[in-house]
């Protein structure tokens, strides 16, 4: 077998069929709908007390801040009032340490410090106004009501919501470890660390991403139809969608809830779907899936997240690639001057490229080496060499990594779709309507840059008979740009109605 040929062998362990999707698919509803019956279920189906999506005529001033994964960011949002908004953001990288930090402290006062920077260098007045009103204020007194910022945190980690601006931690993914947070109140802790730095700033609303996500497409999207379901496809994944109030069964079971709105006889729900079939009854699984599991920090929890998302793509390649250069009958990236048979003397793989390491491999080369059109793959060539250390890859070597990115990048795509149409078939909405769009807002780097991941979905859509063509048609998708901080500040105005 030629090199190329080889690689197509590895591909194709990634094949996802219309038969297995569909399984899946009927998996995906029925986690879901026990999700809503209990806690404890595979998918948490988390409450989330928003029970009205916008429409795009909300306006005001608020904060919003969002712990993702890889960054943290601050912004201040403007609401026109006329689905359009303005937007002022700063982002800063989470250091390594505080990820894995000893105590909540550590993490939660050095997001308070970028939050009093922010407000120190985006709105000036604002901030000297509140300096110079504290020092004139009495003990005890506190801002005034309209000097507040609300301000809607969106963290994007499992929590068990018991009120608009109260949540709990149930653990953390996505590389985060610090025990000392697992089952404290996370807005709780963030208010803290604000109130310790006198900053005029109110935690109004805990906010999962996917929520965010939701509320911001809802406010931007065409149309008069609300939005049915907002997803992540960036370092995680997961989905939060609109919900009929009956069928939450468990929300009468939760002690301790908030009053919250029920005249619209829905509420959003956070799926948590990044755990869907932990128990690996239909979630197809490679060697390299296997070996990714085992060298995680979470072995055997978030399995759907391990196949799909932005931080576990570049890693499942890499392992797969692997595989490839450890083959001694298979020639990937092999050095034709060396007469050694010890695997890394025999190839052009530097010692330091992150070939050799876990998590070595960056998602964003998916993207790169599955796009690229150049002539000779050129382009995929260089970012061996530049960003991995592979100096001299052949046009080959290069053919045999792409028909590997892309196939992961496919069967993660094949698998978002699993998680997309079971919500909306869910939903009954294809059937309610013969002609209504179902509106989806996606946002994260994988859906955004991964070329034709859009096209992946819908053509895994169109392969479920109960979608099929004419549904899938029908299903809208649209990036909601800016989501979590938008949506964030539009959960905050709604909590502000609330509280
Ligand atoms: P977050 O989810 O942390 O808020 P992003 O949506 O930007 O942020 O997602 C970051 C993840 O996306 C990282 O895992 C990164 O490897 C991956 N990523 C970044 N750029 C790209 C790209 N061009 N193509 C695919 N994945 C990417």
């Amino acid at each position: 077998m030629t090199l190329v040929e080889e690689a197509q062998k590895v591909a194709r362990e990634f094949d996802y069929p219309a038969s297995e999707l569909q399984r899946a698919i009927e998996r995906f509803g029925e986690q879901m709908r026990d999700g809503l019956q209990r806690s404890g279920s595979t998918l948490s189906q988390i409450p989330t007390f928003v029970t009205a999506v916008p429409n795009g005529t909300e306006k005001g001033l608020y904060m919003a801040v969002d712990l993702g994964g890889t960054n943290f960011r601050v912004c201040s949002i403007q609401l026109h009032g006329n689905s359009t908004f303005s937007l002022t953001q700063s982002k800063v990288a989470i250091p390594r340490e505080l990820m894995v930090a000893k105590t909540s402290k550590e993490l939660f006062s050095f997001l308070a410090k970028q939050i009093e920077a922010f407000l120190k260098q985006h709105h000036e007045e604002h901030y000297e106004g509140h300096i110079r009103r504290r020092k004139t204020m009495s003990k005890g007194e506190g801002f005034k009501e309209e000097e507040i910022f609300n301000l809607g945190f969106t963290f994007s980690f499992p929590v068990q919501q018991n009120g608009i601006n109260r949540g709990t931690l149930l653990r953390w993914t996505k590389g985060f470890d610090i025990a000392d947070t697992v089952g404290k109140d996370v807005c709780a802790l963030l208010q803290e660390e604000i109130d310790a730095l006198h900053l005029p700033v109110r935690v109004a609303a805990l906010v999962n991403d996917t929520v965010g996500t939701l509320m911001a497409r809802s406010y931007t999207s065409p149309g008069k139809t609300g939005t049915l379901l907002g997803a992540i496809f960036g370092t995680g994944t997961n989905g939060a969608y609109v919900e009929k109030l009956s069928k939450i069964r468990k929300l009468t079971e939760l002690n301790d809830v908030a009053s919250y709105d029920t005249s619209t006889g829905e509420m959003i729900i956070n799926t948590e779907w990044g755990s869907f079939d932990n128990e690996q009854a239909v979630l197809p699984t490679t060697p390299y899936d296997a070996g990714l599991d085992a060298d995680s920090v979470n072995p055997g929890i978030q399995m759907f997240e391990k196949r799909v998302s932005g931080m576990f793509l570049g890693e499942i390649l890499r392992r797969a690639v692997l595989s490839l250069v450890r083959n001694p009958s298979v020639p990937l990236f092999s050095d034709e001057n060396s007469s050694l048979n010890d695997v890394h003397s025999t190839t052009n793989i530097a010692d330091s490229s992150g070939l050799w390491r876990t998590w070595g491999l960056d998602t964003s080369f998916l993207s790169i080496a599955h796009g690229d059109e150049s002539a000779g793959l050129r382009i995929t060539r260089q970012a061996l060499d530049k960003e991995y250390g592979i100096t001299a890859a052949s046009e080959e070597d290069a053919e045999a990594v792409k028909a590997i990115a892309s196939a992961v990048g496919r069967r993660a795509a094949r698998l978002s779709a699993v998680a997309i149409g079971a919500v909306v078939l869910n939903s009954e909405k294809l059937r309610e309507s013969e002609t209504e769009p179902v509106d989806v807002g996606v946002d994260g780097s994988l859906v955004e840059f991964y070329p034709g991941f859009e096209e992946y979905i819908r053509e895994a859509l169109r392969e479920v008979p109960e979608i099929g063509e004419k549904g899938e048609k029908r299903i809208r998708i649209g990036i909601a740009k800016d989501g979590s901080g938008v949506g964030a500040a539009l959960i905050a105005l709604v909590a502000g109605k609330v509280n």
